[in-house]
Parts: C-alpha cells; structure tokens; sequence
C-alpha cells in the first residue's frame, strides 16, 4: 500500500475520493494551479432547517449543499436525508457528482445536498416542512441553469415535488427542471426511478462480456435494497442471473438457488423492509458480502468493502451502485485479487444520465417514450464502460483510476479552453 494510504482515514469518504484524485491527477500529470482548483469544492452552504413537529415543539436540523465544480455546466446531484449526512460526506459525494457527470460526459458539473434527520421517524407533513423549508435555505443556489437536485439516500420522487413546488413559489412561476427524478405527472421522465439500477444491469453484462462469462446462470448478491439495488435485482434476474442474497438495513437474506426477487419486491412494499422476509436464510451482512458468488452489488452506503473485509470477498466482478461502497484502503486488495471493480463513478451514472434526460425534456417541453429513454441510456453506458475499459488498457491501471482519469481530463480540458479567472 503506497506511504499515504497508510495514514488514510478510512472511514472519511473525502479523503477516500482525494486519494483517488490525487493518483489520476499525478498519472495524467495536470498542472499545479488546476490541480489545486479541482482539490477545492466551489462553494459550500450550511443552514439551520427550523421545522415545526407536530407535537407543536419547533425542531432545527442542519442542512448542506456542496457545489463542488460547474465548469461543465450547472451544478447537479441529489439530496439525501439521512443521520450520517455530515459536511465531509456531502463535499465527497458532490465531487464523485462532478466525475460521474464527466465520465458519462454529461454538460454538468457536480454537487450534492443534505439533512441531517431520521425521514423514517418523522411524519409526511414534517418531512414536507423540512423539505419546504430546506429548498428556501439554499433556495440561492438552486435553478436549472445552476444547481439542478434530484433523488438520493432516503429521498424520493415526492420530495422532488415539494423542492419544484417551493422553488416555482419563491420564483412566482413554474419551473420543472429545477430538478429532476419528479413524479411523470409533472414534468418527470419515464424510466427515471429505474434508471441507476437499469444502469448497473448494464454495465454488469458489459463486464461479464469482457470477462467471457456468460450472463445466464451468473450468481449475484445485492447489498441494499431500495431504489437502486432493488431494481437491479429485478432487472439482472429477468436476464437469467441467480441473486443468491439479497439485504437492507433490517437484514440479509441467502438462498443458493437463487431468490424470488418479484416476491421479495412485494414483501418490501406490504412491509416497507425485508424483515421477517421468508424467500431466504437469514445471514450477516458480512456473509452477504463474502458469499460464494460472481457478481457482488453493494448498492447502499459508503464504506461497506474496507481493508478489512476486502481479502474475504469471492466476487469476480464488484459493481458499485451506491457512492463509495469500497475504501481507498481496499483498492490495493481488490486489485492484487484481480476483482474486476465497475466503480462507482461508471455503474451508477445512469440515474444522473435520465436526470439529464429528463432536464433536457423539461427545456423542450417535449417528452420521449420509455424505450427511447432507454435505448438512449443504454447507449451511454456502454459507450462509457467502453471508454473507461479503454483507456484501463492503455494504461495498465484498474478500471477506478481509468474512470477517474478520464472524468479530470474532461473537467480539466473545459478549465484550460475557459481559462481561470484567477
Ligand atoms: N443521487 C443520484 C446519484 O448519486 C442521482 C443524481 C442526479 O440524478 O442528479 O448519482
């Protein structure tokens, strides 16, 4: 492990995403003063998010947007309410905005929202004032030529309304592409919710392609079940693959045959989680990271493959869906067991590229149809893992730093054409 990881904070997701940086950054040998531009995010906002409960007792939470580069265009990414959201995690997630946009070479750059709450303990209509109140604190930022939210961790096509409706008041008229991953009725695109998942169901079978593994028959296990992970279940089993484990945040589930992911997603809806799920035997989350099989898809939280557990894992191929699922710790480890790693900033960009889809159309005012959104993102992510593969081979570096690289060199081209106003 190079003297630097050593003193690597593992659990810091910024300094996880920096020690990534600063590799691409030295193999691509960018110049000082860029470097230093793209080390710094460009603007960060705090607020106080003043709520009344409904007991009548006023509660405050804290909130964060990050726009960490708009070089590329405006600022966009999502916004999630979760109690681990802290200032060093959004700055992270805002900058693997900025690469993920580049890496599927979409004319934005990158940014990221928070706030600190339990959304699961509090009621609809103290999440509608949180989320109400939230948009007005940062309501500076946010417009489609600027900051474009849309849905993260805990946030869905319902608070996107609410963030519209907030932002279309304060502007005094009706302004859908302030962000995206809305409800279709207003202005969303077909296709959205399913996107980030559709997009690991892609990339995956691009990997196994590359490897010369067939697709039918392949064993998966799926760490987190929400919005991402749950759909690329479905999608990935309706292709022939067997999920042998499934998990959220109540627990995991394996079965070796494979599990009913259409009954799995019907227990989740009467159930809201997998608790008490009966398609599987209950494991740890630790036994669902190191099963026997050949895909693994964490797609919940940072920090789930570390130095520590990294040795144990079987997986031939890991496919990011969640933002930073693997430590910089782990990469080396990864690596000298020749996992093939899709990283983050490459497996889950199809939510950011129907968002982007979904933007353009709010601007036309003119929407496709679902098999166009899909046709058309199943045109960029493969065009993209292409590119991404491509330049891994050129330069014999893993799949991770090829995505970085190409990400900085694209945000870097757009900084020397412009120039620095310096
Ligand atoms: N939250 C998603 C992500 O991390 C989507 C962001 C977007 O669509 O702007 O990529």
């Amino acid at each position: 492990m190079p003297d630097k990881d050593r003193f690597l904070n593992e659990e810091n997701p910024f300094e996880a995403m920096m020690s990534r940086f600063d590799r691409a950054a030295q193999l691509l040998d960018l110049e000082p003063g860029l470097y230093k531009v793209l080390r710094h995010p460009e603007k960060q906002v705090i607020v106080s998010v003043p709520v009344m409960m409904d007991n009548g007792e006023v509660e405050v939470y804290t909130g964060y947007r990050v726009l960490y580069n708009t070089s590329r265009g405006p600022a966009k990414g999502g916004i999630r309410f979760d109690m681990q959201v802290n200032l060093d995690e959004v700055q992270a997630l805002a900058a693997w905005m900025t690469w993920k946009c580049a890496v599927v070479n979409l004319p934005f750059g990158g940014a990221k929202g928070g706030v600190i709450c339990d959304p699961l303990k509090m009621s609809a209509g103290e999440l509608e004032r949180l989320t109400r109140r939230y948009t007005a604190a940062i309501i500076h930022t946010l417009g489609p030529d600027s900051d474009v939210p849309a849905p993260d961790v805990n946030t869905n096509e319902r608070v996107m309304a609410w963030i519209m409706d907030t932002y279309s008041m304060h502007v005094r008229h009706t302004v859908t592409a302030v962000v995206t991953g809305k409800p279709v009725e207003m202005g969303g695109s077909l296709g959205r919710r399913e996107a980030t998942g559709r997009g690991c169901m892609i990339v995956t079978k691009e990997a196994l392609k590359h490897l010369g593994m067939k697709v039918k028959g392949t064993t998966i296990a799926v760490q987190g079940f929400g919005n991402v992970g749950s759909v690329a279940a479905d999608l990935l089993a309706k292709e022939g693959c067997v999920i042998r484990g499934i998990s959220d945040r109540t627990g995991a589930y394996w079965n070796a045959r494979g599990i009913d992911i259409p009954a799995a997603l019907k227990y989740v809806k009467e159930h809201k989680t997998l608790e008490g799920f009966k398609g599987g035997d209950p494991i740890s989350n630790e036994e669902l990271l190191t099963g026997d099989v050949d895909v693994l898809l964490p797609a919940a939280l940072e920090n789930v493959i570390t130095s520590k557990n990294a040795a144990k894992i079987r997986a031939r191929i890991i496919c990011e869906g969640a933002n930073g699922p693997t430590t910089a710790g782990a990469d080396s480890i990864l690596a000298e067991k020749e996992i093939f790693v899709i990283p983050d900033i490459l497996a889950n960009a199809g939510g950011v590229t129907v968002s982007y889809f979904e933007w353009v159309q709010d601007r036309g005012g003119y929407f496709w149809s679902e098999e166009s959104v899909n046709d058309r993102l199943n045109d960029i992510m493969t065009r993209s893992f292409g590119d991404v593969l491509k330049l891994s081979t050129q330069h014999k570096v893993d799949m991770r730093t090829a995505a970085y690289m190409l990400a900085i060199s694209r945000v870097a081209t757009v900084h020397r054409l412009r120039g620095i106003y310096a």
